[in-house]
């Protein structure tokens, strides 16, 4: 079994208690690791050694700010096999899946805010009587990092690489459920010489040092990214202390389609947007919206490509849906399968728990679901799933279409298919979500602003918008002409 310690001041470390989290495969059932149990001891350890390094590294100047990213990056690519087996083990995803999207991004995350913060300007304003003012963006502090399970390395470097390149110091807490990689990187930024103190990881229990880290009063900036329930008891535990917060929360999204659609690109993407990491992506497109006239074929269509879809082994590369996080979270998404029968839904394909033979007997894997039936208020509509698990719903009009789309508390991402121009800039003006796709699905420029509106979160990741989030502007005015 493999260990990984804390990243403290430029060290591997146990937990200070000596606790340990277990790390099961959720293909096998197996235990393939651990990672500290931290607690209040490890979090001070952590805040001393960032403390320590803030001085040098804020005033470090961008260019080398950005080669330190740079030989991360070069690290992550250069073990790139490596990461994407541990990235399938530790949590189910096809191993295919994490080599070529998640760990590449994991890489490319770094790369592009290194080449953002040697590009980052900030703003001048000439004033009318002689002035000149100058906004001064300065480095936050310490900046608390708290990542989810789903897309491990990706989100976490997505959010540490801009608060690094921004001159901060980081205290990054990933998942407790999937935070081998992470784990994996921090060992990878000391062999690489990331100086000590400037990128602290630290693992353990969200409620325990997750918490901890979000209440701690030398930490001002808070950039989370998890479920929508954590996010509002980080928001309370944090407004007293009016710390900077950055929530990328959940998501319940639609995909729009219409009749005038490119059949085969709207189908292949309405699959995609449903399942790919089995359904656990926050920009899933979990509700499917398709115009009458052409319902009854789309669905027959989309039947027989799920049935298609090879739930399995996720080492295997013919495999195409893997294994679901953990137990917890297969009984979760179980129950709004049964749920969704009770709300009188049909269940078109799919939904039921899969043995499969061997090693992966005891997986927690489940045939992806496309339910039809159920109308916008049932809950399995309005409460995120996160799971293999698709609804379908027949509109008449753009104006039905549009009033399904925004029938929820969510606000995240949207996709519609259409090849009607007129009908598309409409919609992307009137579709409640921070994200709309047009005849595409998580097509992602990182320079674009990134985050959901309504109970999505709070706040843009991306290009400059995460640049500014982790500065604190200041604006300098100088007279430098007597009023006139
Ligand atoms: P989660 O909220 O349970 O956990 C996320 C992180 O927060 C973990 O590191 C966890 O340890 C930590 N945490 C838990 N309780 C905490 C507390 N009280 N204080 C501080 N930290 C705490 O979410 P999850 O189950 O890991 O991830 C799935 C959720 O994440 C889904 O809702 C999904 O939509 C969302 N998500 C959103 C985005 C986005 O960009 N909007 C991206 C990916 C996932």
């Amino acid at each position: 079994m493999r260990q990984w310690g804390n990243t403290i001041a430029g060290e591997n470390r146990p937990a200070a208690g000596g606790e340990w989290i277990e790390l099961e495969n959720p293909a096998t059932g197996e235990i393939h690791g651990r990672v500290p149990d931290s607690g209040s001891e490890d979090l001070q350890a952590a805040v001393g050694a960032a403390q320590k390094a803030f001085p040098s590294w804020s005033r470090l100047d961008p260019e080398h700010r950005a080669e330190h990213l740079e030989a991360l990056a070069a690290a992550v690519e250069e073990h790139l096999e490596e990461l994407a087996l541990l990235e399938s083990v530790d949590n189910g995803k096809p191993l295919g899946l994490a080599r070529s999207v998640d760990i590449p991004r994991a890489a490319r995350n770094l790369r592009f805010f290194a080449s953002a913060i040697r590009q980052f300007a900030s703003e001048s304003h000439r004033g009318a009587w002689g002035q000149l003012n100058v906004t001064l963006r300065k480095p936050v502090g310490i900046a608390g990092c708290i990542s989810p399970w789903n897309l491990p390395l990706y989100l976490f470097s997505w959010k540490i690489a801009p608060a690094l390149a921004a001159g901060n110091c980081v205290i990054g807490k990933p998942s407790e459920v999937t935070p081998a990689t992470a784990a994996r990187l921090g060992e990878l930024a000391i062999d690489c010489g990331f100086p000590a103190g400037v990128l602290n990881i630290l693992h353990g229990r969200g409620d325990r040092i997750g918490a901890e880290l979000c209440a701690h009063p030398e930490i001002p900036l808070i950039s989370f990214t998890g479920g929508t329930l954590t996010g509002a008891a980080i928001a309370r535990a944090t407004a007293g202390q009016f710390k900077k917060l950055s929530l990328e929360l959940g998501g319940k999204n639609p995909t729009l389609v219409f009749a005038d659609a490119d059949p085969q690109a709207a189908l292949d993407g309405a699959l995609r947007a449903g399942f790919s990491n089995q359904g656990q992506i926050c920009l899933c497109g979990s509700r499917l919206l398709v115009e009458q006239s052409i319902y009854e074929d789309f669905r027959a269509s989309l039947i027989e490509r799920i049935h298609k879809l090879k739930v399995g082994d996720p080492l295997d590369e013919q495999t195409d849906q893997g294994a679901l996080v953990s137990a917890a979270h297969k009984e979760k998404v179980l129950s709004y399968i049964r749920l969704a029968r009770e709300e009188g839904g049909r269940l078109l394909c799919g939904g039921e728990e899969l043995s499969l033979p061997g090693k992966l007997a005891r997986g927690h894997f489940i045939r992806p679901a496309l339910i039809e039936g159920l109308g916008p208020d049932s809950r399995c509509n309005r409460e995120e799933i996160f799971g293999p698990v698709l609804t379908l719903q027949s509109f008449r009009d753009t104006d039905e279409a549009l009033r399904l789309a925004n029938a929820s508390r969510y606000g995240l991402a949207a996709s519609v298919w259409t090849r009607d121009l007129q009908r598309a800039h409409r919609l992307a003006e009137e579709l409640q979500a921070g994200i709309v796709w047009i005849n595409c699905w998580m097509q992602r420029d990182l320079r674009t602003p990134f985050g959901g509106m309504k109970d999505s979160g709070l706040g843009r990741e991306g290009g400059l918008e995460a640049l500014r989030f982790f500065t604190e502007p200041k604006n300098v005015c100088l007279q430098l002409e007597n009023g006139m």
